[in-house]
């Protein structure tokens, strides 16, 4: 069984194709112990391509650098180096997605409470 995720204009993702099994094993490593999961970016290596920034808008958002910065809840964005925010539990599939297919291979997503890494370079 195959599925495909998509853009909020309908059009697949790139590299979306994949099997459910793959999806199961990220959201069950998202799951993990229902622990909270934050995210952040090392700007150093951002390449400023914008695929996060199309896959997860709540979380990731440009600034003038023309860099991706993670941005909270109430959409402020987090500018200081290695600013991390939790991850709302219904983005976190397109978070990691992010992390995955992120080209600057930047951005760490990890557990709250004890920092083991989900994706992203240190994963
Ligand atoms: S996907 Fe990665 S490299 Fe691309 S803009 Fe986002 S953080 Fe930067």
């Amino acid at each position: 069984m195959r599925y495909i995720r998509r853009l909020a204009d309908g059009t697949p993702r790139h590299g979306s194709v994949v099997a459910v099994d793959t999806l199961n094993a990220a959201s069950d490593a998202a799951n993990a112990d229902t622990a909270e999961v934050e995210v952040w970016i090392d700007q150093e290596l951002c390449t400023g391509d914008g695929l996060c920034v199309q896959y997860a808008p709540e979380v990731f958002e440009f600034d003038v650098d023309g860099l991706a910065y993670v941005k909270d809840s109430d959409g402020d964005l987090k500018l200081a180096q290695g600013a991390r925010v939790p991850v709302p539990a219904n983005l976190r599939l397109d978070v990691l997605d992010s992390a995955k297919e992120c080209p600057g291979n930047c951005i760490h997503v990890a557990r709250a409470g004890d920092g083991v890494p989900i994706a992203g370079p240190d994963a």
